[in-house]
């Protein structure tokens, strides 16, 4: 099982308590291991603006990425979870994919993709909800949706090409994605965002979107936050539900619109809240389940669990 999408090294930093060996979120060591994760994304989640928490103001977005990724190194470390340098480590146990949310982080200063690649960061993800120097984030304004890349936007894509980072789609507003696809070297992917003609929110993805990446060979992670899950759903709502119904929703139709190589999972883990019927990775066998019951076969919820993600990750690795 390979989880595209977690928010766990960003908590930890931001609350400053608990360690990935024990802790109150959703993902620690015990889970991964009995969920039987293989490679698990933590991403170095970047917070800008009224985001930067108080103790932390004054510091540079490139500084807070530093922090973070210092933060990833001894959580990894003390928990023993090693870095995923090769798709092939994944057959060894639960491994850390190293992944960043929020472009900004970098400055507008492309050189600095190498820097994160060396740390062996896989996905960049360019934009979280702000405009910054790559491009436009997910928005319900259909003029600032329409907004492509910056031009920064666009040498960072041809530079993640490059250097064999794989470019991550969600958050982004429909112009960068098209500007995505254009530019981009390989395939690309969605870490955690599910289908916009299920649940209407900017954050998910248009049919067209979900086709686009799948003839790229990219995938799309399903997410679990109940915003983009269910109609109505506000992302704030501690009582909001993220129910497994609404996930097999999604999930069938991701797979009816763009087949069995697009699907993938981006839980949002320690990046959401609600009640989740799905509350850590060692419930997803749960989901499985679910989408069992709902006739998808085994070796299509094999490539959905793992083999996508390792598809995807390969491809990067040839790239290097
Ligand atoms: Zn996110």
């Amino acid at each position: 099982m390979i989880d595209l999408h977690s928010d766990t090294i960003y908590s930890l930093w931001r609350d400053g308590h608990g360690s990935l060996i024990s802790n109150s979120l959703s993902i620690d060591k015990d889970s991964l291991e009995r969920g039987g994760v293989t490679g698990q994304c933590f991403a170095l989640f970047t917070p800008m603006h009224d985001l930067v928490p108080a103790a932390h103001r004054g510091e540079s977005p490139w500084e807070i990425l530093n922090a973070l990724h210092e933060r990833f190194i001894s959580e990894t470390e003390k928990a023993a979870i090693p870095l995923m340098r090769h798709v092939r480590d994944l057959d060894g146990g639960v491994h850390a994919i190293l992944t960043t949310e929020e472009g900004g982080a970098i400055e507008g200063d492309i050189s600095r993709l190498s820097i994160l690649r060396s740390w062996g960061v896989r996905i960049f993800g360019l934009t979280w909800n702000w405009e910054n120097e790559l491009g436009y984030p997910n928005s319900r304004d259909p003029d600032a949706m329409r907004k492509g890349l910056k031009e920064k936007g666009i040498e960072a894509v041809r530079e993640c090409g490059r250097l064999g980072m794989i470019v991550d789609v969600s958050h982004l507003s429909d112009g960068g994605f098209m500007d995505v696809a254009r530019y981009a070297e390989g395939p690309f992917i969605a870490t955690h965002s599910n289908a916009r003609s299920v649940t209407d929110v900017p954050r998910n993805l248009t049919d067209d979107e979900l086709r686009m990446l799948a003839d790229n060979g990219g995938i799309a992670g399903l997410n679990l936050c109940p915003a983009f899950l269910r109609d109505g759903a506000s992302a704030d709502d501690a009582d909001a539900v993220s129910a497994i119904s609404d996930m097999v929703r999604h999930t069938m139709h991701i797979y009816r619109t763009a087949g069995e190589d697009a699907l993938a999972i981006g839980t949002d883990f320690d990046g959401i809240s609600g009640k989740l019927e799905i509350p850590s990775p060692d419930r997803l066998y749960l989901l499985r389940d679910a989408l069992c019951r709902s006739g998808i076969a085994q070796s299509v919820l094999d490539k959905m669990w793992e083999g996508n993600a390792k598809r995807v990750l390969s491809f990067a690795e040839e790239e290097v």
